[in-house]
């Protein structure tokens, strides 16, 4: 098995975003609600307990840091502090239930390949796409809302 790396947000943005409820980079204001969706929340990783979870929903470049042109889009948090997704931590259980989407880039935001995942036997997808040299990192959507919910990257072999 190819180990790979879970990249869920940054604490840093999580924390601005909390204390300023405004998107960074873009300013636009971020808001603050009882969960109406099963999120995720993008710093944890787990999916929000509908009408009782208050997450905080603002827009977010999935490539910053990453790459020269942007995608943003709309993402949630928990409004509460909560931990980070341990990059270690393999791929996360809350989201195995859900049909997700794994695109693929190769550095230059090339979309490589693109995958649909919906019985949650995700691993064996994410090794045949890092079989593929050419390809750098995969970013994990919601097939059904689009979203972005986070990236993988090949992971140093033990
Ligand atoms: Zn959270």
């Amino acid at each position: 098995m190819q180990p790979f790396r879970v990249v869920a947000i940054l604490d840093a943005i999580a924390d601005s975003v909390r204390a300023e409820l405004v998107a960074p980079v873009y300013g636009h204001p971020a808001y603050a609600e009882v969960a109406r969706g099963y999120g995720p929340c993008r710093l944890c990783l787990r999916t929000f307990t509908v009408g009782a979870d208050r997450r905080i929903l603002f827009t977010y470049d999935s490539f910053q840091d990453k790459e020269a042109l942007p995608l943003p889009g709309p993402v949630y948090i928990h409004e509460v502090a909560c931990e980070r997704y341990p990059e270690d931590g393999g791929f996360p259980e809350d989201l195995r239930s859900h049909a997700l989407t794994l695109n693929a880039y190769g550095m230059g935001r090339w979309l490589l390949a693109q995958e649909y995942v919906t019985d949650g036997r995700v691993e064996a997808v994410i090794e045949r796409i890092f079989a593929r040299v050419e390809i750098d990192y995969i970013h994990v959507r919601d097939t059904n809302a689009g979203c972005f919910d986070f990236a993988l990257e090949r992971a140093p072999a033990t």
